[in-house]
This record gives C-alpha cells, structure tokens and sequence, in this order.
C-alpha cells in the first residue's frame, strides 16, 4: 500500500490568506484520511523577496487552523548543492545552455520575430523564449547567466516525440482529474527553452520543486490550479532525472467578493487577521466550503 505524504510549500514572501488555509487544509485532509503524512515546507530560494519574518507567521496560522508537521522543516534555501547536483545531471545530458537574455532583450526579439504583443498574432500569442542563446555552451557560462533546458533535445533525450506523448501526469482532483499526456509539439511551441537555474538564483521554482518532491517522498503535490500548466514541465524534469512520480492535485483558488483571486498583498484576507478580529479556526474553515474536495 503507498503511504500517502503530501505538503505545504509556501513562499515567504508575505502573509498567508485564505487562499493559502485552503490549500494547506485540502493537502492535511488527503494524507490524515488516509493515515499518511503532511509535510510544511519553506520555498524561499527567492532571497530578494522572502523574509525570515513571514515564516513565523506562516507557522503561526498554519498551527492556528490545527494543522500539524513533522520538524525540522526543510527550507530550500539550504539546499543549494541538491539543486547544483540536479543541474549537473541535466548538463551531463547536453540540454542546458547559459542564457544573458533579460525580459527586455526576450520581448524585443520576439516582437521583431512575431510583431509587438499588442498586435493580433503578436507576442502574446508567442510568449516562448526566442533562442537567441541556444548556440552557447555551458563551459562559456559567465556570471549573472541563466540556464536554460533546449526543448528539443530534452524531448530526443526521452526518446523523441513519440516516447514523450505517452508521458502523463494524474490529477485526482475535482477539476482536473484524469491523466494528462505531455504533447510535444506543445511543450516546444508554449514552453520551449525554459530556465533551470535564474542568474541571481542557482535554481529555479520548477527545478526546486521537482528535486524536492522526490526527496521528501511527496506522493501527493496539492497545490492550486494556477500551476497546473508547470506540471507538464516538472514531469518532463521528472523523467529527465529519473525521478519518482507523484500524482497531483490542484484545487480551485480562493477569491474575493469581486471574483478575484487573492494575492499576498489582500492582507486583508490574511489568516493573521482573521485571527486577531477573533475568528474561530473552525469558522473560517467552514466559510472555505472545504467539501467539495477529496
Ligand atoms: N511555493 C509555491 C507558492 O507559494 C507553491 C509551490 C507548489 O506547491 O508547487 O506558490
């Protein structure tokens, strides 16, 4: 029988919300039911935005709503050679290339190749990296650069289209439930040559993710459906580094009154808050409407 581990992984990078209380719940519910266990873990590889602060305050709400953890917790931070090792692999491979482009220089290449983003058929339409660095070579890589994976040659690596579109993912969600089958075509034309590892960061969220899922023997990757469309790029990581293979489920986002989703900046929606107007945890979970989900 698989037992079933599943995780929280927020970011700190602000106060957590509603949106985060669902989330985190909906993962506790699916491991507690089943006798397995949930896991908290810290995404801050993004030193420019997390704050040490934010991750009391994210242990704080998630003890208040009665969750409970295995410590010590793992932080990404602290897991910069697991990541150098992954990325060695994938350079091991021939897939990575170092990568000088800005937004800027991406955009204005693009638009030269499809006409400006406001335009019909413009960038928009073709937001994937242009290739302007595809040529270079990993031993040419110079400070502040990027790595990218070439697309075309993971998919050859995995054995060519054909080996890849029998690739698939399984979500056991409300909304998404069944298996999704990776299609090459559309991971060359809506991805193409995506970062492994940021210039300021010697990683990336997709990256992180992958490697640490599997070192924590995630089996199950609850998360909101606005990631849905990186679960293609980390199962392709996945079979990339012969990595296990979870099954997901993302849930719906949490909106406000007007429709909207809830970022980080609605303080306030923030846990906290609902706690010092002197909430129950018990309300505020029923207010989530929590049934709908496995
Ligand atoms: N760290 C991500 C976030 O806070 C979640 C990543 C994941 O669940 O895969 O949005």
């Amino acid at each position: 029988m698989v037992t079933i581990r599943s995780r929280f992984a927020p970011s700190p990078t602000g106060f957590l919300h509603l949106g985060h209380a669902y989330s985190a719940v909906v993962s506790w519910n699916i491991a507690r039911k089943a006798g397995g266990q949930f896991l908290v873990r810290i995404e801050d590889i993004d030193f420019t935005r997390c704050r040490e602060h934010f991750c009391d305050q994210i242990f704080e709400d998630l003890s208040w709503l009665g969750l409970e953890w295995p410590t010590p917790v793992l932080y990404q931070s602290r897991r910069a050679r697991a990541y150098e090792s992954a990325l060695q692999q994938l350079s091991d491979l021939g897939l990575c290339f170092p990568c000088c482009c800005t937004r800027k220089d991406i955009a204005s290449a693009l638009s030269a190749l499809h006409g400006p983003a406001n335009e019909p058929g413009g960038l928009q339409r073709h937001p994937r990296y242009p290739g302007t660095c595809n040529h270079r070579l990993m031993a040419n890589r110079r400070s502040g650069d990027a790595i990218r994976i070439d697309m075309r040659k993971a998919i050859e690596c995995l054995g060519g289209p054909d080996a890849v579109s029998v690739l698939f993912f399984r979500d056991v969600g409300p909304l998404r439930s069944g298996c999704h089958h990776l299609d090459p075509d559309h991971l060359v034309d809506h991805y193409g040559d995506f970062v492994v590892a940021r210039g300021d960061i010697a990683t990336s969220y997709n990256l992180a993710v992958v490697i640490d899922d599997a070192a924590q023997d995630i089996s199950h990757v609850v998360r909101g459906e606005d990631l849905f469309a990186e679960t293609a790029l980390h199962r392709l990581l996945q079979a990339l580094l012969d990595l296990p293979i979870p099954v997901w489920l993302h849930h719906k986002l949490v909106t406000d009154a007007s429709g909207k989703r809830l970022a980080k900046r609605h303080d306030a929606m923030a846990i906290s808050r609902y706690r010092d107007m002197g909430w129950d945890a018990d309300a505020l979970l029923s207010s989530l409407d929590l049934r709908k989900c496995p």
